[in-house]
């Protein structure tokens, strides 16, 4: 009895020699692996026509063997160079067919060639023309149906090949030495003789779902005889892709629900309640947003639970998510722990520092004289702490004196060490990895509490799948007396002349009393492209398209050129990663106070920098950016209630996928819209992270944004699933798919990174 468990070589028949190559090469050992080996494409072939009906033009499919090829080279006119063209005899049931192919190089030529073997038969799909006296193919399409054989007499074989045709003739993935017939033979053989399979989904769930069994998906895929049976079969292997996650996902937080943390409700080990929050409210010089209110609750239940809080905090820039995290780290410390901030630039550590302490003010003073009763410490600790800084810093953190921490990197090292970690506050996730945080999190006795924030959307089936394991809030709304940011695009290639007009519009806006932002992709002219941008172009195909030649503009060349010529008698200064962390400082801080007019820089900027006065933006060269980095960007204007003016220069010409994605962020400012965006640009490679390329299990047929509606279902699923049964033992195949899963190394794409 065959099995999608009985080893491949029962059904491979007459390439049964080539097991070893379907083995290693294609790593297909059972018969469910071959099933699951899914045609790469289907190819729509038309009732096969014959050589003595045609008309010039007409498009056609034709059966036939490779009766002689012969590859010639010949001089291209155009190029001066080598080319070659492959001419073959096809012999057919009537009349013989002549196929030209051209090929630029010789690896293309020889391709064809192998393929074109005598003897071969196949289909032929392209659009006939007459050369010389004879019927003739240009580079046709080709469904290869068997590899090399005497033509038998009357080609019985060609018959019962085409005979056996479909409209949607399935190629599959093959690889030297198998071709995509032997794969098709063996599935169609593997297919009549499979004894039924037990379905991992039981009859109920399907129908709910609506989703055809096991093996009706089998044939629906390798044997289709539309699309709708191809997407019909898919989609139930979708669904059980997506079903196997969330179960591993949905397990991964019960797991996490398991583990003991210390609970944060405001009182500390002795009894005593501290009163820092509530002093804190009081001063407030502002009400929470509604928004605020609610995630500060949940927040609020997670503190006080005896398990690790997990949460991601989302919100758009400007939201409110560091004041959310304040509070949330005020009430730790109420209740006896500390609480760190972790950022991901020195910048961001220093300005996080600052405005902590503004808006603590007295109360973060503990022990002066005029201090207030409840006060805690603040500790800051970068990279560049001199000695004497650093000693302090840790001496405080060690005691507890400090309740508070902020820092970058450097609080990751093994010689700091803590009091009490209660929470980890990790701001903008996406420059955290997994070890990182897991470095901080060792420096506590239980493990602390996490709150992960960010102002990159995450579509929430990305957010469900790769964050699956966090709890997410999303702060919607921002505060009130937030101005619209206005973002327009400036053509260059069309419009050269617009640029003069945007530094117009900077000047304008320095006297009236405002500042801008001009960011660059580059520091000078001899550095790299600063940062990993995102900003790859892809054609229709999801190719590469060659980067624009031209370098893209220079902070130190702009800083140079704006002072003398357009922008001449501004305070015009220069922010980059290369400055020492206290020239880099010093500028920031300038800028704060109104000291500088136009700060030109990097994208060094890009988190969190917060100067309210600020109400330009003008990004040079922005095509070298990608979706998200242009939104996070422009967030640093129009803060302060002042409307904000996001201007992006380009190179990029109309109807590029560059242009359409400067396009679209001018269009809109809701980051969730513009996520998606970003990710239908991308490949899906890039959506789930590098690690889990190389992964053959996993995440075969799904996409994320396609198949929204399948997880979100498959989530529920799962999640009810569990509820009546945690160890899944009426499911056992569905146990061990998740089993398989969370011991395979393709679940490292499940860590958030
Ligand atoms: P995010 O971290 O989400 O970018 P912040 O927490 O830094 O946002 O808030 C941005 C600015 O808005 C800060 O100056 C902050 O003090 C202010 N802010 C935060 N919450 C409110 C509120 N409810 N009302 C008015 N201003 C607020
Ligand atoms: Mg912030």
């Amino acid at each position: 009895m065959i099995t999608l468990h009985s080893p491949v070589e029962t059904v491979l028949g007459g390439a049964a020699k080539k097991v070893g190559k379907v083995k290693e090469q294609l790593g297909i050992s059972t018969v469910g692996d071959l099933l699951r080996h899914f045609p790469r494409t289907y190819l729509k072939v038309d009732e096969p026509s014959t050589v003595t009906d045609l008309a010039p033009g007409q498009h056609i499919s034709i059966v036939g063997r490779v009766g002689e090829a012969r590859l010639r080279s010949y001089q291209d006119r155009r190029t001066q160079r080598t080319a070659y063209r492959l001419e073959v005899r096809l012999d057919t049931d009537g009349p013989s067919l002549r196929l030209t192919y051209f090929a630029r190089n010789k690896g293309i030529a020889t391709h064809f060639e192998n393929r074109h073997a005598v003897g071969t038969l196949g289909v032929f799909i392209g659009k006939v023309d007459r050369f010389r006296d004879e019927w003739q193919l240009t580079n046709p399409t080709m469904v290869p149906l068997e590899g090399p054989a005497p033509a038998a007499p009357g080609d019985d074989a060609a018959r019962a090949a085409v005979a056996g045709m479909r409209a949607l003739f399935p190629v599959y993935p093959a690889t030297a030495g198998v071709e995509s017939w032997d794969l098709q033979a063996a599935v169609a053989f593997a297919l009549s003789v499979l004894a039924e399979p037990d379905d991992p989904l039981p009859e109920r769930l399907r129908d709910e779902q609506g989703l055809v069994g096991v093996r009706e998906a089998f044939e629906r895929v390798h044997q289709p005889d539309s699309w709708a049976d191809v997407t019909r079969g898919l989609q139930r292997f979708r669904f059980d892709e997506a079903l196997v996650t969330q179960l591993v996902l949905a397990r991964r937080r019960a797991a996490l629900r398991a583990v003991a943390a210390a609970p944060r409700t405001g009182e500390r080990p002795d009894g005593t309640r501290g009163g820092l929050l509530a002093a804190f409210d009081a001063r407030l010089p502002f009400e929470l947003t509604a928004g605020q209110v609610a995630v500060g609750a949940e927040i609020e239940a997670d503190l006080a639970a005896g398990h690790p809080m997990n949460r991601l905090l989302q919100g758009e820039v400007g939201s409110g998510k560091t004041l959310v995290a304040l509070r949330a780290m005020l009430r730790v410390v109420d209740s006896g722990g500390q609480a760190v901030l972790l950022a991901p630039t020195e910048v961001l550590a220093q300005q996080h520092h600052r405005s902590l302490g503004r808006l603590l003010g007295d109360l973060a003073q503990p022990g002066m004289l005029g201090g207030a009763e409840e006060a805690t410490g603040i500790a800051l600790l970068t990279g560049s702490s001199t000695t004497q800084q650093r000693r302090e810093a840790l001496l405080r953190i060690a005691s507890g004196e400090a309740g508070v921490v902020v820092g970058t990197h450097a609080l990751l090292e093994d010689r700091v060490s803590f009091a009490d970690l209660g929470l980890v506050v990790v701001d903008e996730q996406h420059r955290f990895g997994v070890e990182q945080r897991a470095a901080l999190t060792d420096k506590a006795e239980k493990p602390p509490h996490v709150l992960v924030m960010t102002a990159t959307p995450i579509p929430r089936t990305v957010a469900m799948t790769v964050f699956g394991d966090l709890e997410t809030s999303v702060l919607s709304e921002l505060p009130a007396g937030r101005a619209p940011i206005q973002t327009n695009v400036v053509p260059l290639a069309e419009a050269p002349r617009w640029l003069d007009r945007a530094w117009q519009r900077v000047r304008e806006e320095v006297e009236k009393g405002h500042q801008a932002y001009v960011v660059c992709p580059r520091i000078s002219e001899e550095t790299a492209e600063q940062g990993e941008s995102d900003a790859v172009d892809l054609d229709a195909e999801g190719e590469v398209v060659a980067p624009p030649t031209t370098r893209p503009a220079a902070v130190e060349t702009v800083v140079a050129l704006l002072r003398e010529g357009p922008l001449a008698g501004l305070r015009v200064e220069a922010l980059h990663g290369r400055m020492a962390p206290d020239d880099k400082d010093r500028v920031m801080r300038r800028f704060a106070a109104g000291e500088v007019d136009v700060l030109v820089s990097t994208t060094v900027i890009e988190v969190g920098v917060d100067v309210a006065n600020a109400t330009t933006m003008v990004l040079l060269d922005a095509d070298r950016f990608g979706v998200s980095q242009l939104h996070q960007l422009r967030g640093r204007v129009g803060r302060g209630g002042l409307p904000g003016l996001c201007l992006l220069v380009t190179n990029a010409s109309a109807g590029t996928p560059a242009r359409e994605r400067l396009d679209a962020v001018a269009a809109t400012t809701d980051g969730f819209e513009l996520s998606r965006v970003d990710l239908e640009q991308r490949r899906e490679g890039d959506v789930l992270g590098a690690s889990q390329s190389g992964r053959r299990s996993s995440l075969q047929t799904l996409r994320v944004l396609r198949d929204e509606g399948t997880i979100v279902a498959a989530r529920e699923v799962a999640t009810a699933l569990l509820a009546d049964d945690p160890d899944l033992r009426a499911l056992p195949q569905l146990a061990a798919a998740v089993v398989d899963l969370e011991t395979s190394a393709g679940a490292a794409y499940l860590e958030r990174s």
